[in-house]
C-alpha cells in the first residue's frame, strides 16, 4: 500500500471548465479497478469508529462515497442539487465563484445523534463540504470527519472549514 501513488491516477486538464482553471480528472482512477480499490480502502481506513452515515455530494461524491459506506457498514446518503430528490428535503444555498448553488438532503436520511462522515473526490474551496455540514447539523447529525481523495491546498479549504469547527479532514493527496 505504501507504494501506491494515487496522484498518478488523477489527471490535470487545463482550461476546464473555463480558461485559467486546471480541472482534476479522477476518471483514470475510476478506470483502474486495483487503484480505485486501494483509494477506497485508504478512505475507509481514515474513517473514525462507528460511522452511521456516509454523505456523498453530487456527483463524484456518489462514486467515491458509496463504496466507502458499504465497506463501513454505514448508510449512504446522497446530497443532491435542489429539485432532484423526490421526498421532503432540507436545503442550503451557498456561494460559488459565480452565483450560488443549493444542495438538498432527504429530511429522514439523518437522525438525531447520527455520526456522519462526508466523502467527496476533491476538496477545493471547502464550500460544498461546509454546506453539507450545515444540512447534517440541521437534521441533528454529528459530522465527525471529512475524507477526500484530493485537496487543492492552494485554495485553503481548511481555513473555511476550521471557521465552521470542522477539523477532522483527511485528504489522500
Ligand atoms: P468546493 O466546494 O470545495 O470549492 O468544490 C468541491 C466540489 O466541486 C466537489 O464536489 C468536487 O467534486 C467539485 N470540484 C471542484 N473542483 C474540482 C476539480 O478540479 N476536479 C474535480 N473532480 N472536482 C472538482
Amino acid at each position: 500500500m505504501s507504494d501506491f501513488d494515487i496522484a498518478a491516477y488523477i489527471g490535470d486538464v487545463p482550461d476546464f471548465p473555463k480558461p485559467g482553471v486546471t480541472f482534476k480528472d479522477i476518471t483514470p482512477l475510476l478506470s483502474d479497478p486495483e487503484a480505485f480499490g486501494r483509494a477506497v480502502d485508504a478512505l475507509v481506513a481514515s474513517a473514525p469508529e462507528d460511522i452511521d452515515v456516509v454523505c456523498g455530494m453530487e456527483a463524484r461524491g456518489f462514486i467515491v462515497g458509496a463504496p466507502v459506506a458499504l465497506a463501513l457498514g454505514a448508510r449512504f446518503v446522497p446530497v443532491r442539487k435542489s429539485g432532484k430528490l423526490p421526498r421532503d428535503t432540507v436545503e442550503t444555498t451557498y456561494d460559488l465563484e459565480y452565483g450560488t448553488q443549493t444542495l438538498a438532503v432527504h429530511t429522514d436520511a439523518i437522525s438525531q445523534g447520527d455520526r456522519v462522515l462526508i466523502v467527496d473526490d476533491v476538496l477545493a474551496t471547502g464550500g460544498t463540504v461546509a454546506a453539507t455540514a450545515d444540512l447534517i447539523h440541521r437534521l441533528g447529525g454529528s459530522l465527525v470527519a471529512v475524507s477526500v481523495l484530493m485537496e487543492l491546498a492552494f485554495l485553503e479549504p481548511r481555513d473555511l472549514l476550521l471557521r465552521r469547527d470542522i477539523d477532522q479532514v483527511t485528504a489522500l493527496v
